[in-house]
């Protein structure tokens, strides 16, 4: 058997351990803006939440049917983004549509001899941009770093909570997204848990039921269609690395260390993970408004090659 690819020094792990969780709980204590947010980005508002089902959050932005109207925004919103990367990532209208019928862009890198399928999603929170950003930086790294593997790349799953003056992590229905997916007994546990353990927080509001946002049946159904063997959820600010599913989680990638936080009803990762089995590593990065600079960028890009090439079970041969 291989051994588990980074074994962190232990004291090194611990620290980074410790840090994310006193971030973790400066965040409950503090407005998210004391951790995230510099001035430019003021932090959303709360949401009224299920009041506010199918109330506008702010002015809309008309919907942007071609990839250069989206870049035209994408790059005022996204830090770290300039108009020739956005345009070379090569978007595409994924054919599905959020509630402001903003188009869900794709991108698919695809070597002639891929043998995995990975679904790589940012912005499914709209307050995140850090990791839309980031998913735009990696379809680059995938252009450039050729491996057995079919990519397909949803940089912003959340246009509408992102594409606005005043960013918001929901939807515009005020939905959690990452709070949506159907997992066993959501109906029993999603609202309640809402209730009792976020305090009726209205920026984790599930939804009345699951999959009632469009943005999420998008993401259900292209889990449907594209069968990926791993998804890679891109989230920001708490600074750390966790993993739903089967396989032996990754350690580390970049700075990021492993620290599993725990299952949320409805949550991309319990249902993926653990409900359809499919591998979920779910990345929080230390800023919503700012990137990682490039070369870690690259190194969490490469630190995940490696892990899937050591850890993901081999598919079956086509
Ligand atoms: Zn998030």
């Amino acid at each position: 058997m291989p051994q588990p690819i980074f074994v962190s020094p232990r004291a090194a792990a611990s620290r980074v351990t410790r840090l994310a969780r006193l971030l973790r709980l400066l965040s409950v204590l503090l407005p998210a803006a004391a951790l995230a947010a510099p001035p430019a980005a003021v932090p959303p508002a709360p949401r009224p939440g299920p009041a506010a089902a199918g109330a506008a959050i702010a002015p809309a932005l008309p919907p942007m049917t071609s990839p250069a109207a989206f870049c035209a925004e994408a790059v005022k919103r996204l830090p770290n983004l300039t108009p020739v990367l956005c345009q070379r990532a090569g978007l595409i209208d994924g054919g599905g549509r959020s509630v402001r019928q903003q188009p869900l862009w794709v991108r698919d890198v695809l070597p002639p001899d891929a043998k995995y399928r990975v679904l790589v999603i940012g912005g499914i929170h709209g307050d995140e941009p850090s990791s839309s950003s980031l998913v735009m930086h990696w379809i680059q790294q995938a252009v450039a770093t050729p491996a057995e593997i079919h990519w397909r790349f949803v940089p912003m799953a959340n246009p509408d909570g992102l594409l606005q003056a005043r960013p918001t992590r929901a939807n515009a229905n005020g939905v959690d997204l990452n709070r949506n997916f159907p997992t066993p007994n959501w109906d029993k546990e999603a609202i309640d848990y809402w209730k009792r353990r976020t305090n009726r927080d209205p920026r984790r509001w599930p939804g009345a039921k699951a999959l009632s946002e469009p943005e999420t049946r998008w993401v259900h159904d292209e889990m449907e269609r594209f069968k990926p063997h791993l998804i890679v959820s891109v989230h920001a600010p708490y600074g750390i690395l966790d993993f739903d599913g089967p396989s032996v989680p990754p350690q580390r990638l970049g700075r990021l260390y492993l620290d599993q936080i725990g299952i949320f009803p409805g949550s991309l990762g319990n249902w993926g993970g653990l409900h359809k089995k499919v591998p979920v590593v779910t990345i929080e990065l230390p800023s919503a408004v700012r990137t990682p600079l490039d070369a870690e960028t690259r190194q969490m890009w490469l630190d995940l090659l490696r892990w899937m090439s050591e850890r993901l079970p081999q598919p079956p041969a086509a």
